[in-house]
C-alpha cells in the first residue's frame, strides 16, 4: 500500500516488483531521512529555467512520461551519496545523478532509463568549499551555481577574481563542466579549467583525482595531473562515477575589457569570415571564443514571439529576416560576430585594431558602435557574459514559440571556411525541409569550430516535437557521413551519436563498455548515458 495517496502512478524501474521497489524506497528514506526522498507521484510540472523539474525533461521532445524518475533523493554529503550507491547495488535500482538539472536542450534532469532514481546533488550539497585568492582557484560541490560563486566572490571582496559563465548563469559550475559546457571569457573551456575531482564510484568507493590523492597536499586545485594515469576524463560525459567535489582555476581580472560587434551581410560571407577568424583565434588575438550568430536568433532575442514577425507556416523565410534586420539597430545582416578583448586599454587596442583591419576585408562588413546601442540591447548581455557576470537574457529566444522547447545539434569541425559553409548548408537544407526554425551559432573554442544549432519547437505540439527529433536524427547521420561528430547531445540521441564514433569496429565503445562493466558490475549508474549501457541492459532493446 502506498504510504500516502498518489496523484500519478510513479514509474518503477524495469526488473523490480512495484511493491519491492516501494519497500526499498522506504529503506532509503530511513537511511537518508524521509524528507530527503520524494516519490515522483505528482503531476509533472515543467517549471521554467529558474525552477527546473528534477523528475523529467522540462522540454520533453517525446512523451514526458518516457523519461521520468520514479523518485528523487537529496544527499547532503559524500557519505550519503555512498549510502545511496550501496542501496542501489543491493536492489539493482538505476540511479541518475544531476547537479542542478538545467541541462536544457540535452535532456534536462531526465534519466535515460524510465523509473531510475534521480540523485539530486544540488539541493543539499551546495557549499563553496574554498576560494583561494592567491592561487585564483575554487573548490565547489554540485549545487553551486554560477550566480552563487559570483556573489560569494563579491561578498568576500575579491575584486581581482573573475568567474567564467555560460550564456545562462543558473547552471551548476560542476555539472556544466562535466558535460563539457562552455563559457565566453578566455577561461571558457570549463573542463580544461578544472583541477581535481572527488568521485563516488558505482560500487561506493570514494576517489580523489590528481593531487587530491596525496594526503595533506595543498596543490589539488593548482595541478590537475598528479601522478600516474590521468583518470579525470572518464568521469566527464560518462556514467562511471558521481562527482561530489570539483576544483577550478579562476581568471584574474585582466585589467579591463571591451566588447565589439561586427555584422556581415551575406550568407556566403561565413566562409571568408571563418578563414579570418582561425589564425586570429589560434594566436589568441581574438581573446575569447568566437561567437558568430545567425541573425534569426537576434530577432528571437528581442523577446518577441515568432508571430510578432511572421504568422505563416514553415521555416522562417530569409527575406523576412533581412527585412526586419534592416530596421534593427544592427542593420542589414546575416551573421553577427560578438567578441571581447581583454587587458588595459593600450593592450586591447592593439588587438582591436588588428581585428578591425582583418574583419573589414569581408565586403560589406560593418562595426556596430556600442555607444549607439540602448542599455537594453542584447549586446550588453554578451558584454556581461564575456566579462564573467552571470545573466539570463539568453532565455529570450526560447520563447520564440509559446511553450518553447529546444534541442541542440552540436557538431565539431576544423575552423575552416569550407567546413563552416558545409555545416551551414546542411543545417539549412534540413530545417527548411522540416518546416522548423533553427538558431545557429558558430563558436570557435580555439582550433575547433562548434556549430550550436538549436532547433526550437512548441512543446505542446506533438507534430513539431516529432519533426524536431527526426531532423536531429537526419542531421547527425549526414554530418557523420561527411566526417563531423557531435561534442554533446540529447539523452535520446546518445546511442545514435555514440554509434557514429565507430572507427575500428567500435573500438572506443568496446573500451567504454569494458570500463563500465568493470567499474559498475551491477549496472546501476546512469545506464545509457552517452550511449554506454551496462552488460545487463545491452542488446535488450534499450539502444535507440
Ligand atoms: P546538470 O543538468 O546538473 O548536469 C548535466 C549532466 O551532467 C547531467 O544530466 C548528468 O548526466 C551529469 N552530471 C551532473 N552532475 C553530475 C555529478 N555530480 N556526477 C556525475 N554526473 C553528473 N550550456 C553551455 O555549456 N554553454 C552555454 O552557453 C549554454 N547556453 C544555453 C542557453 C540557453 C538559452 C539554454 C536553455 C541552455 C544553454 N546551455 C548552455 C545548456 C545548459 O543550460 C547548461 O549547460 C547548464 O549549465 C547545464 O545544466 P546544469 O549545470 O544544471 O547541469
Amino acid at each position: 500500500k502506498p504510504l500516502r495517496p498518489r496523484q500519478r502512478l510513479p514509474a518503477v524501474p524495469q526488473g523490480i516488483e512495484r511493491s519491492q521497489f516501494f519497500l526499498a524506497i522506504d529503506e532509503l528514506s530511513r537511511e537518508i531521512g524521509n524528507e530527503n526522498v520524494e516519490i515522483n507521484d505528482k503531476p509533472l510540472d515543467d517549471g521554467w529555467y529558474m525552477e527546473p523539474p528534477n523528475t523529467h525533461d522540462g522540454m520533453a521532445i517525446t512523451d514526458e512520461e518516457d523519461l521520468v524518475a520514479s523518485a528523487v533523493v537529496y544527499p547532503a554529503s559524500t557519505d550519503e551519496v555512498q549510502k545511496i550507491v550501496h542501496w542501489a547495488n543491493k536492489y539493482l535500482i538505476p540511479l541518475h545523478p544531476i547537479s542542478m538539472g538545467r541541462n536544457f536542450g540535452y535532456g534536462g534532469a531526465a534519466p535515460r532509463v524510465r523509473g531510475a532514481v534521480v540523485v539530486d546533488l544540488g539541493k543539499r550539497m551546495n557549499r563553496i568549499l574554498d576560494i583561494n585568492p592567491e592561487d585564483c582557484t575554487c573548490l565547489v560541490e554540485p549545487g553551486v551555481s554560477y550566480y552563487a560563486l559570483y556573489e560569494e566572490i563579491k561578498r568576500r571582496g575579491y575584486k581581482h577574481l573573475w568567474i567564467d559563465v555560460p550564456d545562462l548563469g543558473g547552471g551548476s559550475v560542476l555539472g556544466n563542466a562535466l558535460d563539457h559546457g562552455v563559457g565566453y571569457t578566455p577561461y571558457g573551456d570549463h573542463w580544461a579549467m578544472h583541477s581535481g575531482l572527488e568521485v563516488v564510484t558505482p560500487t561506493g568507493e570514494v576517489v580523489r583525482t590528481g593531487m587530491g590523492a596525496l594526503p595533506g597536499n595543498n596543490t589539488w586545485q593548482v595541478f590537475p595531473y598528479g601522478f600516474g594515469p590521468f583518470i579525470d576524463g572518464i568521469f566527464s560525459q560518462s556514467n562511471y562515477g558521481i562527482v561530489t567535489k570539483m576544483g577550478f582555476g579562476l581568471m584574474p581580472d585582466p585589467g579591463g575589457h571591451e566588447s565589439f560587434l561586427y555584422t556581415f551581410e551575406k550568407e556566403g560571407d561565413l566562409e571568408q569570415l571563418v578563414e579570418i577568424v582561425r589564425p586570429l583565434r589560434i594566436a589568441m588575438i581574438l581573446d575569447n571564443a568566437a561567437n558568430i550568430r545567425h541573425a534569426l536568433q537576434i530577432l528571437a532575442l528581442s523577446g518577441k514571439p515568432r508571430t510578432a514577425f511572421y504568422k505563416g507556416e514553415g521555416a522562417f523565410p530569409s527575406e523576412k529576416m533581412s527585412e526586419y534586420m534592416k530596421a534593427h539597430p544592427y542593420g542589414e545582416s546575416t551573421w553577427l560576430y560578438f567578441g571581447t578583448c581583454y587587458g588595459p586599454k593600450e593592450i586591447r587596442q592593439l588587438k582591436l585594431d588588428i581585428i578591425h583591419r582583418e574583419f573589414m576585408k569581408v565586403p560589406g562588413a560593418r562595426r556596430v558602435d556600442p555607444a549607439t546601442l540602448p542599455p537594453s540591447d542584447y549586446f550588453w548581455s554578451r558584454d556581461k557574459i564575456s566579462s564573467g557576470e552571470p545573466d539570463l537574457e539568453e532565455l529570450a529566444w526560447v520563447n520564440w514559440w509559446p511553450n518553447g522547447g529546444h534541442v541542440a545539434f552540436s557538431p565539431v569541425a576544423p575552423t575552416r571556411g569550407v567546413d563552416a559553409l558545409r555545416l551551414w548548408q546542411m543545417a539549412k537544407k534540413h530545417w527548411t525541409a522540416s518546416g522548423l526554425d533553427f538558431f545557429l551559432d558558430f563558436v570557435v573554442g580555439l582550433r575547433e569550430l562548434h556549430l550550436i544549432g538549436e532547433c526550437v519547437y512548441d512543446r505542446d505540439d506533438p507534430k513539431q516535437r516529432s519533426n524536431a527529433l527526426e531532423v536531429m536524427r537526419s542531421l547527425i547521420d549526414e554530418a557523420a557521413q561527411k566526417g563531423y561528430g557531435e561534442y554533446r547531445t540529447h539523452l535520446l540521441l546518445s546511442d545514435q551519436v555514440a554509434g557514429t564514433y565507430s572507427w575500428n569496429n567500435n573500438a572506443l565503445m568496446n573500451f567504454n563498455e569494458k570500463l563500465k562493466d568493470c567499474l559498475d558490475p551491477n549496472g546501476i549508474l546512469a545506464p545509457g548515458r552517452s550511449g554506454i549501457w551496462p552488460a545487463r541492459y545491452r542488446g535488450r532493446g534499450w539502444e535507440i
